[in-house]
């Protein structure tokens, strides 16, 4: 009864998911009893109602788009394993050190922010899919005319071809002189 030691990952397991995410061996025995406490199945793997329970993603107005990207980048499934939780969360690994580690590349980076915008996945981020972003993050601070017109402009600075829409490239052009480290979404609020 009682068997928590059957939470332990193996000493292969630790240094696989070390390899391909770059966290230590320290945060990832840390990060599997987080991943273990959310499972409430015990089936090894979590679903979005799991990750919803994570405090800071419940309190956060994006935490429901951050975990719409969990599951973007898994394969598409329903639910994800430890390594696939792992590999979402070396997105938020700051930079600095491993640089050549490819999952917290500014890219990725970039990749994850795009991916949260983009509503309905279809690669392109739409004045409405702002629209709607702006209204989790700033709730009924702002009136929705004064929001409309900072997602137009916003559209407008960043849209380079012209389709009212910004394509990934059109979003990492826009963000080319922010230091990706700061909250993407800060950006959209100047
Ligand atoms: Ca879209
Ligand atoms: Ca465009």
């Amino acid at each position: 009864m009682g068997n928590t030691s059957s939470l332990l990952l193996r000493e292969d397991e630790i240094a696989q998911i070390q390899e391909k995410t770059g966290f230590t061996p320290n945060q990832i025995e840390r990060l599997y009893s987080r991943f273990t406490s959310l499972d409430r199945g015990n089936c090894g793997t979590l679903s979005r109602e799991d990750l919803l329970r994570i405090p800071e993603l419940a309190i956060n107005p994006l935490g429901d788009r951050i975990v719409h990207a969990f599951f973007q980048e898994g394969t598409g499934d329903s639910s994800i394993n430890f390594l696939q939780f792992m590999q979402v969360l070396a997105h938020f690994r700051p930079i600095k050190k491993n640089k050549d580690l490819k999952l917290n590349s500014r890219e990725q980076k970039l990749k994850f922010a795009f991916k949260m915008y983009d509503l309905d996945s279809d690669g392109k981020i739409s004045r409405d899919e702002l629209l709607a972003i702006l209204q989790m993050m700033v709730g009924s601070n702002i009136s929705e005319e004064q929001l409309t017109s900072i997602a137009e402009r916003t559209i407008f600075e960043a849209d380079q071809d012209g389709d009212q829409m910004i394509s990934f490239a059109e979003f990492c052009n826009a963000l080319e002189r922010t230091d990706v480290e700061q909250k993407m979404s800060i950006r959209f609020l100047n």
